[in-house]
């Protein structure tokens, strides 16, 4: 009997290996592998290199926006500054005109994100600053769910584990 197809196609689980196969969490990758340690997230190095470089650049990205929103709130306060002083020396109905020319609200900056799936560098548009959303698409948001589940469930477990070898532990010897 062919049995070829029953063998999965990441191969033979490695020796030592006690965790089932899990896709990788890089987007565009998403490829099964066999787990080296059980918090991994990612099939390879390149992987995890790939990872590294989008959390690199989305720090940057962060960096820089706070830099520019710094800069514009600094700006707002210079010409509201100014503009305070002008209206001092003019009169009532030319302040009023001044109030109509507002510069753009900085809230522009928040109708796009970028998603937060590692390797994802899609933006997307949301619907007022207080959104929630952080992820491009349900896959993306799934990817992570996925694993940040996993990773909680393996953190409980261990704490599990570690109570009950204390407990162990605090038992009297036994005598009889
Ligand atoms: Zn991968
Ligand atoms: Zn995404």
């Amino acid at each position: 009997m062919d049995r070829s197809h029953f063998v999965c196609h990441i191969g033979e689980r490695p020796e030592g290996c006690g965790h089932r196969p899990r896709r990788c969490l890089l987007k565009g990758c998403e490829r099964l592998f066999w787990p080296r340690r059980p918090q991994a997230r990612y099939c390879s190095e390149g992987c995890q290199q790939a990872a590294r470089r989008w959390r690199r650049r989305q720090a940057s990205r962060r960096y820089r926006a706070s830099d520019t929103g710094r800069e514009r709130r600094r700006d707002q306060a210079r010409r509201y500054r100014q503009r305070s002083r002008e209206r001092q020396t003019a009169s009532a109905d030319v302040a009023l005109l001044d109030e109509g020319q507002r510069p753009a609200s900085p809230s522009e900056d928040f109708q796009a994100r970028r998603c937060e799936r590692p390797g994802c560098y899609e933006r997307f548009s949301i619907k007022h600053e207080h959104s929630c959303q952080r992820f491009c698409s349900v896959a993306c948001r799934m990817a992570l769910r996925r694993v940040l589940d996993r990773e909680s469930r393996y953190r409980a477990r261990r704490r599990h584990r570690r109570r009950a070898g204390m407990s162990k532990r605090a038992r009297p010897p036994d005598t009889s």
